[in-house]
C-alpha cells in the first residue's frame, strides 16, 4: 500500500470510529500528513497497530459533577479526563472549565499533549480534561463548590505517577487551589505532585505562571534568530488575555517588542504605543475585568467590540486564546498586512487553511505543540521539584525554561531538514514528537 493510502486509511477509521468531533480530526489530520515523511522511509512505524493505538485514548473517564449555586439552586455540569498516553510517563496535561468543552475538545487536546509533552524531553505522558462548567460570572464560593464536586470523582483516577493535571482556559491559581485542598481531604496525604500550578508556599514553582506566554516568545525568538532578525522593535499582536497572553505580552516588550493588540472574547484592544502590563494584570487577574476595562483607562488604547484582530498590522502573531481562532480569511489579512512569524501561544488556534495560507504566503509558523510546550515543561519541573522536595529560584528556572524551549526548537529545526522539509516547523515537532512516543510503544509490547 503507498504511503498516501496508509495515511488516508488510519484517517478514515478515525473519522468513523469518532463521529462528531471535529477538533479531534483536525489534529490527527494534522499529525497524519506530517507522518507520511516518516512512513515514506520507516515503512514499520505503520505495524503492530502503532497508529490504531496511538489515536485511541488508554482511557476515557466521563462523570457527573453536581454543584449548588448561590441561589441554592441544584447544577449539573459534565466532567472529563481522557489520559491518552503513558508510554513515556505519568498521564500530564490540564483541566479546561468553559461552556464550549466536550469530549472531542478534550480528545484533541489530549492528543496534542501527547506530542507537546514529547517535544520537552522530559519524562510525561498525554492526557487532558474538564468540563463544561463555566466560571465567568460565578462567585468564589461557586467555583470552590464546583472544584470540589469535581475533585470527588477526579480523585480516585490520579496521583502523582498516575495522572497529574494542572490548569487551562478557565482553571488558574485560585481554581488549583480548590481542587488540590479537595483531593488533599479525600486522599488524606499532602501529595504535592499530583497537580501543578500550585500556589508557590504550598508545593508550586516559580515561573509556572508565566511559564507559557514566556516559552512561546522564547520560541518565536529562536525562530527569529534563524531567518537572522529579531525581536527588539517588532510590532506583536498577541489575541486573548488570559494567562498565556498576559505573560507572552510581559516577556515580548522585555525584549524589546511593541505589543500593538490583544484581546478576549468580546473584542480587541489597540494599543499603538504598547501595552501597561502592570495594569492588564490588575484588570485582568485582579479584578477579573474585561479587556473593555482596560481600554477605557488608558489613552491612546480603543476597544473594537467584536473586531478581527487580525486586521491590526503586525511582524508577529502570537495566538494566545483558543482553538481556531485564526481562519484562513484572517491569515491572508495577515500576509497582506506584512506579518512574518506566527507562533501559537494557544492549541490549534489556526485552522488548517490559515497554516495552508502560511505555508504558501512564507510566514514561519511555530505550532502550538511546540510553541506553548513552556507551560507543560515548567510543570514538570515543578514535579522534580516536589520529588526532591526542594523549591529552585525564579532565575535558575526560568534558565531551564529556556534550555529547554531553544532545545524543543533546534529539535524541531533539525528533524524537518532531516526530512527535506527545512523550515517546516509543523512537520519537524509532528515528527520529532511522534517518534520518541512511537519507539517507546514499539519497546513496550502490544498493549
Ligand atoms: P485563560 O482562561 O487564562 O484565558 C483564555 C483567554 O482566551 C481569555 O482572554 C478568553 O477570553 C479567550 N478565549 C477563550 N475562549 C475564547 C473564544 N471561544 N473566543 C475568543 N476568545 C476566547 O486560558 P489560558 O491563557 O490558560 O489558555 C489559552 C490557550 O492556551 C488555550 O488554548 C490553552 O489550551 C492554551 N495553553 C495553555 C497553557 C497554560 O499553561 N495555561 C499551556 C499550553 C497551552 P474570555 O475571557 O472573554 O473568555
Amino acid at each position: 500500500m503507498s504511503v498516501e493510502a496508509t495515511v488516508q486509511k488510519y484517517y478514515q477509521k478515525v473519522l468513523q470510529r469518532n463521529p462528531g468531533e471535529p477538533e479531534f480530526h483536525q489534529a490527527v489530520h494534522e499529525v497524519l500528513d506530517s507522518l507520511r515523511y516518516v512512513l515514506a522511509k520507516d515503512p514499520f512505524y505503520a505495524e503492530q497497530g502503532l497508529l490504531d493505538r496511538m489515536t485511541e485514548p488508554e482511557r476515557q473517564i466521563i462523570f457527573r459533577v453536581p454543584w449548588v449555586d448561590d441561589a441554592g439552586n441544584v447544577q449539573v455540569n459534565r466532567g472529563f479526563r481522557v489520559q491518552f498516553n503513558s508510554a513515556l510517563g505519568p498521564y500530564k496535561g490540564g483541566l479546561r472549565f468553559h461552556p464550549s468543552v466536550n469530549l472531542g475538545i478534550i480528545k484533541f487536546l489530549g492528543f496534542e499533549q501527547i506530542f507537546k509533552n514529547s517535544l520537552t524531553g522530559l519524562p510525561i505522558g498525554g492526557g487532558k480534561g474538564g468540563s463544561d462548567f463555566d466560571p465567568k460570572g460565578k462567585s468564589d464560593r461557586e467555583i470552590m463548590a464546583f472544584c470540589q464536586s469535581f475533585m470527588t470523582e477526579l480523585h480516585r483516577h490520579i496521583g502523582e505517577y498516575r495522572d497529574v493535571p494542572a490548569g487551562d482556559i478557565g482553571v488558574g491559581g485560585r481554581e488549583i487551589g480548590f481542587l488540590f485542598g479537595q483531593y488533599r481531604r479525600m486522599a488524606n496525604q499532602h501529595e504535592s505532585g499530583v497537580l501543578t500550578g500550585k500556589g508557590l508556599t504550598w508545593g508550586g514553582s516559580l515561573v509556572r505562571t508565566e511559564a507559557t506566554g514566556y516559552g512561546t516568545v522564547y520560541f518565536t525568538q529562536e525562530m527569529m534568530k534563524e531567518h537572522k532578525e529579531r525581536l527588539d522593535g517588532a510590532r506583536v499582536v498577541v489575541s486573548g488575555s488570559g494567562n498565556v497572553a498576559v505573560y507572552a505580552i510581559q516577556k515580548a516588550q522585555e525584549l524589546g517588542a511593541t505589543v500593538v493588540a490583544f484581546s478576549d472574547s468580546s473584542g480587541y484592544v489597540h494599543t499603538p504605543d504598547g501595552v501597561d502590563v502592570a495594569l492588564l494584570k490588575e484588570v485582568k487577574e485582579v479584578k477579573r475585568e474585561r479587556v473593555s476595562d482596560y481600554a477605557r483607562q488608558v489613552d491612546g488604547a480603543t476597544f473594537h467590540e467584536n473586531g478581527n484582530i487580525w486586521e491590526v498590522e503586525c511582524d508577529v502573531a502570537l495566538p494566545c486564546a483558543t482553538q481556531n481562532e485564526l481562519d484562513g480569511e484572517s491569515a491572508r489579512t495577515l500576509a497582506d498586512n506584512g506579518c512574518k512569524y506566527v507562533a501559537e501561544g494557544a492549541n490549534m488556534p489556526s485552522t488548517a487553511e490559515a497554516i495552508e495560507v502560511f505555508r504558501k504566503r512564507n510566514i514561519r509558523f511555530a505550532p502550538g505543540k511546540a510553541a506553548n510546550a513552556g507551560g507543560v515543561s515548567t510543570s514538570a519541573l515543578e514535579m522534580q521539584q516536589n520529588a526532591s522536595r526542594d523549591s529552585w529560584s525564579f532565575e535558575y528556572t526560568d534558565k531551564r525554561l529556556q534550555g529547554i524551549m531553544r532545545n524543543i526548537f533546534q529539535n524541531c529545526s533539525n528533524t524537518a531538514a532531516e526530512y527535506g522539509q527545512e523550515g517546516d516547523y509543523i512537520i519537524g515537532a509532528n515528527i520529532a514528537g511522534f517518534k520518541k512516543v512511537a519507539d517507546a510503544m514499539l519497546a513496550q509490547g502490544i498493549i
